[in-house]
């Protein structure tokens, strides 16, 4: 069982990752990073011409290639309250003088 998955069919590649100056998955350029690594063959066609070629990804992706590309990155839910709190309690004084 492979632990790879498949790369991104070519339709979905742009210039620069069809070209291998790219990172298939992430879409960074590879120009100045080391460590690039061949994620597979890309599948495609146009027509009657194969398109499959060999693409290639960032170390990031290479080590954990993502299961789905277009993944939603899911938001860490942080933020504030919205209501605002106005309840101001005060401290009730009883015995005081009058
Ligand atoms: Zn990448």
């Amino acid at each position: 069982m492979s632990t790879h998955p498949e790369p991104p069919p070519t339709t979905e590649l742009n210039y620069a990752q069809y070209s291998g100056h790219a990172c298939c998955w992430c879409g960074k350029s590879l120009l100045d990073v080391t460590g690039v690594k061949s994620a597979g063959i890309s599948r495609g066609s146009s027509g009657v011409h194969v398109l499959d070629i060999e693409v290639y990804a960032c170390p990031d992706c290479a080590a954990a290639p993502p299961q789905t590309p277009a993944r939603p990155v899911p938001r860490a839910q942080s933020g504030r309250a919205g209501s605002i709190a106005s309840t101001q309690r005060r401290p009730s004084t009883t015995g005081g003088i009058t």
